[in-house]
């Protein structure tokens, strides 16, 4: 049984109660981790606001060195943990070792942007007045993280929130706690006692208690928009701040400018990537008419060839999705659209040649409509609904007609179809010609039901900073707008 991180120790969790981790590629049992509730989340805080007396009185510096530390213990490590990774989250070892990489290279950033500048100098009123605009931390963070990315989502947090001086309780998903656990071991044993603190369970048991507990000061949480509302709910009523990074139903627009042979390459690795199951998925496709039909083809054609299998490799393109039930969903909303007229045009089932694992075929789908789930709703799996359009005009009119804005995507040379769609989409991340791709120094998050604040860059920094004006004079002396009033200057009136 693995162990949960309290303290700068790994500990069991109060109740002693456990829970199994599933290998989504054979079913089977890799290990079983802490069923943490309540009084191990007031553990994991009283460590948190403990070890923050010190933390955030660690000169800069000293914090970014140690930040570049867990970097180079990451890099250190980065096979066995990416392996780790694939064995309970079912996403290719090839993807994951470029996680752990994203990891390590984040951590980096945050070293140097902590230790950048901590606020601002202002403009005085008056002689001998210096103002200084001061960012301090908040105090303890809880960050609460979905499988997809599971180590990758907790750094853009994690690494952000050390720097700013603030201690932090983890909550993993229940899907992928192990590599989150395996990360401690190896890349944060070094940091103070305390300063990171990880719990393992559900949600509502041990996640709700570290978003009311009084002592948690932000509540940094990726993951469903149902959830996501709910943290927010529990965290209005205490006035409590939160970061929301949600769900997504990322349009994808084809023009008819371009290669298609690359456009489809590219197309196709947006919808299935992780199996579909990214926040930033391609998951609605707008193709021009006028290449419409030879785009599909070719779609279609190179979704076949695509190779499903164990995720460890060699030489496989997808692997399992990550539970039984995350499938289910995906299965039954295929299947809601294809009662509304939707055709399938190649995939739509599990793949016969596996007895075990939840995999399922990458799938094309036409004739669809914005009546369908598959287009209203996110889907989170690897599906791809085509839709052919008239002309930009069209293109941009559907991909807003959502009730999400995470990120958009467009495949053109023409400069005027790219800026016309980036202009006019709401979206938090516009992608031209690159699909799903991050830069640590750009902001990431969502408009509409997409989330509430942005991730990664200067404001990823920000959201882990309070704000404090100090105003001084650096020469005590009597103002002449203190008591006792000199009247003098106002006019009697009769
Ligand atoms: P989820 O909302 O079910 O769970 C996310 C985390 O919240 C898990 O750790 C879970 O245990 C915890 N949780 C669940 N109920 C809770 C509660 N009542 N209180 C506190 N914590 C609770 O999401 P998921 O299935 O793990 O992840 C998939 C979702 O995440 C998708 O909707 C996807 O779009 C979204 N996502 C968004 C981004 C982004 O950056 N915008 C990135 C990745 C995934």
């Amino acid at each position: 049984m693995k162990k949960m991180y309290i303290g700068g120790d790994f500990v069991e969790g109060v109740s002693k109660r456990t829970f199994p981790i599933e290998n989504p590629a054979t079913e089977e049992t890799l290990d079983d981790v802490p069923r943490a509730g309540d009084e191990d989340a007031n553990r994991a805080v009283a460590a948190a606001v403990e070890a923050q007396k010190n933390w955030s009185f660690t000169p800069a510096i000293e914090r970014c060195q140690q930040l570049h530390e867990v970097a180079r213990r990451l890099r250190e490590h980065l096979q066995e943990i990416a392996t780790l990774m694939t064995l309970e989250g079912g996403k290719p070892l090839i993807e994951n070792m470029d996680e752990v990489e994203w990891v390590a290279a984040c951590f980096d950033y945050y070293a140097e942007m902590g230790r950048n500048e901590i606020g601002r100098v202002i403009a005085p009123v008056q002689r001998h007045q210096i103002n200084l605009v001061i960012k301090e931390p908040y105090g303890v963070v809880a960050c609460i993280v979905p499988w997809n990315y599971p180590l990758l989502l907790l750094a853009w947090k994690l690494a952000p929130a050390l720097a700013a001086g603030n201690t932090v309780v983890v909550k993993p998903s229940e899907y992928t706690p192990l590599s989150t656990l395996l990360m401690a071991e190896r890349a944060l044993q070094h940091l103070p006692p305390g300063v990171v603190n990880i719990v393992t369970g559900y949600g509502p048991e041990v996640g709700e208690p570290l978003v009311t507990h009084p002592q948690t000061d932000v509540v940094a949480f990726t993951g469903s928009v149902t959830t996501g509302r709910r943290i927010n709910m529990l965290a209005a009523e205490r006035l409590k701040k939160t970061h929301l990074e949600l769900g997504g139903n990322d349009p994808l627009i084809v023009c008819d400018d371009v290669d298609l042979d690359v456009a489809v390459r590219g197309a196709v690795w947006a919808a299935y990537l992780n199996m579909g199951q990214v926040c930033t998925s391609g998951e609605r496709f707008y193709v021009f008419e006028s290449v419409a039909r030879k785009f599909i083809d070719r779609f279609v054609d190179f979704t076949r060839s695509l190779r499903i299998g164990n995720p460890m490799g060699p030489d496989v393109d997808l692997g399992p999705m990550i539970s039984a039930t995350q499938r289910e969903k995906v299965e039954a909303k295929l299947e809601q659209s294809r009662r509304l007229g939707a055709q399938v045009l190649c995939g739509g089932k599990r793949p016969e040649r596996f007895s075990r694992g939840y995999y399922f075929e990458p799938t094309v789908v036409t004739e669809v409509n914005h009546s369908m789930p598959l287009m209203r709703e996110e889907t989170f799996g690897p599906i791809a609904p085509i839709m052919v359009v008239r002309d930009i005009e069209e293109a941009v009119q559907l991909a807003n007609d959502s009730q999400y804005g995470l990120g958009a995507n467009i495949l053109t040379n023409s400069l005027e179809y790219a800026l016309t769609a980036a202009e006019r989409i709401k979206a938090g991340t516009f992608w031209i010609n690159d699909p799903l791709t991050d830069n640590d120094a750009g902001p990431f998050g969502g408009m509409r039901l997409s989330g509430i604040g942005r991730e990664l860059g200067s404001e990823g920094l920000e959201a882990f900073r309070d704000t404090k004006h100090i105003h001084m004079d650096y020469k005590l002396e009597a103002k002449p707008y203190w008591y006792p009033y000199d009247w003098s200057k106002c006019r009697k009136t009769d």
